[in-house]
Order: structure tokens, then sequence, then C-alpha cells
């Protein structure tokens, strides 16, 4: 896997990197630290995303050379990393489908597997830890830079060491991490502790109007444009909302449903161990790991909502 991940890279001469929509930490952090890295070897590459980095990852190094599009030249190589199926780029799939060459980076399971080369590992706790000893192993130089993207992968993913994906693994390369000089204080403060003073009030009307069912182990919660307007909140200010449902002490599984723009549903879901979330994600059309997924509804919010309850309550009498 290493020799083809060399292989693939004396072979390129322009990389085009990419990353899904709606991008976290460890999306946009790996993508960054894969661009680092190419620059440190003279490899030209640009990368791409279907949205720009929100708010709270404007503080990622090399943020500013995330575009919409490519700058127009051919690119011979490709690499996608943190997503399992060529959709989820949003509007700069063209521009990866038409690469001859694609190498995958990822931690999901897979649902599509695209790609020539796939560094895939479902047990990994992020992108960004695959990403990390990749590097090791090929002998790269990790910058304070490059170091400080890649923690930002780690720490949105196991929720700053707290979900059940932090591992021994995660920590060790966490560890590494910090020796080449990552700030782990300001990616802690930058992703936790940087609310937008709308996202507070928002979470407030959030809780405030949540819903409960199944003995309160169902937690969900719906906003409304209307609820985005009068809150001069966007979605991106909703991040970490449906978490704050699931650290209830009886729920199993929290949902939050969001209409950022007419017609359009995106609905967020995490759960307890033993509970699939990833499973309703992909009935809906979605995905996921089994404790955080996701789906997207061409519906109206209460049409969405009453889809998923009712699934979701299924879920929780199988279990
Ligand atoms: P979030 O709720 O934070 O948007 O997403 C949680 C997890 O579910 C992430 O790992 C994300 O990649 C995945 N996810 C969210 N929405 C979708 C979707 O529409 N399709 C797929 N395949 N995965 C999704
Ligand atoms: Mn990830």
């Amino acid at each position: 896997m290493i020799q083809g991940f060399r292989g693939e890279l004396a072979n390129a001469s322009s990389v085009l990197i990419g990353t899904h929509l709606n991008p976290d930490g460890d999306a946009l952090g790996s993508a960054l630290a894969m661009s680092l890295y190419l620059d440190s070897i003279g490899i030209d590459n640009e990368v791409l995303c279907h949205h720009p980095a929100p708010k709270n990852l404007q503080f990622l190094p090399g943020v500013k050379r995330i575009r919409q599009h490519p700058k127009g030249e051919k690119h011979d190589l490709a690499i996608m990393l943190d997503l399992d199926s060529l959709d989820r780029l949003g509007s700069t799939e063209p521009y990866f489908s038409e690469c001859p060459r694609l190498i995958v980076i990822d931690h999901h399971v897979p649902h599509e597997a695209p790609g020539n080369l796939r560094i895939v590992e479902t047990s990994a706790a992020a992108t960004a830890v695959i990403l990390a000893q990749l590097l090791e192993a090929v002998g790269a130089k990790i910058t304070p830079e490059m170091a400080t993207c890649l923690l930002t992968g780690i720490v949105t993913d196991t929720g700053s060491f707290r979900f059940r994906n932090t591992n021994p693994e995660s920590l060790a390369v966490s560890s590494l991490l910090l020796e080449k000089g990552g700030d782990l204080t300001q990616v802690n403060e930058e992703i936790f502790q940087s609310k937008q003073l709308s996202a507070a009030r928002l979470l407030g009307h959030t809780l405030e109007t949540m819903q409960l069912a199944c003995n309160d182990q169902l937690a969900w919660s719906a906003l409304s444009i209307r609820d985005f307007d009068f809150a001069k909140a966007t979605d991106e200010d909703t991040e970490g909302f449906v978490n704050e449902m699931l650290f209830i002490t009886s729920v199993q599984i929290a949902a939050i449903f969001r209409e950022p723009k007419p017609g359009r549903i995106r609905c967020s879901l995490r759960s307890r161990s033993q509970y699939d979330v990833a499973e309703v994600a992909r009935e809906f059309g979605g995905g996921g790991h089994k404790n955080a997924a996701g789906c997207t509804f061409d519906l109206t919010l209460e049409e969405a909502e009453d889809l998923v309850v009712e699934r979701l309550k299924r879920c929780l009498a199988s279990c």
C-alpha cells in the first residue's frame, strides 16, 4: 500500500485533492495536510471542496487554498479523503471523475469502493490517523502546520478524545503530532470554544423545542428556515447540537432535522454504542458511521421528521 502510494505520486505531476461536502475538521484537516505534504515534495496540487471552510475551521493552516473550482489545468492524479462515494464530492465530482487515477484515503464503511488505490481502515478513529501513519511511513517531514491539520481531524472525529473511537492508535498518533509541533490547545479552542452568539441562541431553541419518545430514549428536534432567520444563524452553526441531545442520560438515539433552504432537509443522527444509525441513514440514501450518520431529503421538514422518527423508533425497539 505504501509502495502503491509512492508509485502513484512518482507518476503524478499535478494532483487534485478533494473531500466531502459539508466538510468537518477531519475532511479539511486531512485534505490540507495532504496538500502541504505535496508542496513539501514539490508536487503541484490544489484542494477542492463543494463548500468553503466553515467559520470554526478558518484557523487551519493553508485554509485559503480551498477552492470550489480548479484553476483550469489538467490533473493526472486525484486524492480524495474522508469520503466513501463520489457523489459526496458534490459539485466538484466531475473534476475527480475526469482524473485518470484516483487514491481514496478514508475510514468510513464503504458502500461504494471507487479508486485505483484504496487506503481505507474502518477501525481508524479519523482519516487523519490513517494519513498521519502514511506520512510517517513514507518518511515525510511532518511540519507543525501539517500536525495541527491532522490533530484537528482526530480531535473532531473523537469529540476531543471522548468518543468510543478513541483508542491507543489515535492517542499514539496524536502524541506524535504534538511532538511535531501541532497546537492542540488552539485546535480545541477553535473547534469547541468559539461558538457564535447566533449559534448559542439557536441551540437554546433546539433544546427548548426538542421532542422525546420511547421513554425518553429517542430525542429529536427540527429547525425550519424561520428558526434560522430568527436566530440569524446558518446550518454550520448547528454543528454539535445533535450531540447535546444525545448527552442526556436517558437518550440512546438523537436526531436533528434542519431546513437550510426550502425543500432541502438535512438530518444528522447520533446514537449510543449498540444502536446503528448508519443503517438507518443508508436506507434514506445517506450514510456514515454506526454512531454518527446523516442523510438528506427533498421533502418538507415534517415529512422527513415523520419518516426518520418512525424508523428510529423501530431501531430502538429491535435492540
Ligand atoms: P454529520 O451529521 O456530522 O453531518 O455527519 C455525521 C457522519 O455521517 C459523517 O461521518 C458523515 O460523513 C456522514 N454523513 C452525513 N450525511 C451523509 C450523507 O448524506 N451521505 C453519506 N454517505 N454520509 C453522510
Ligand atoms: Mn472522518
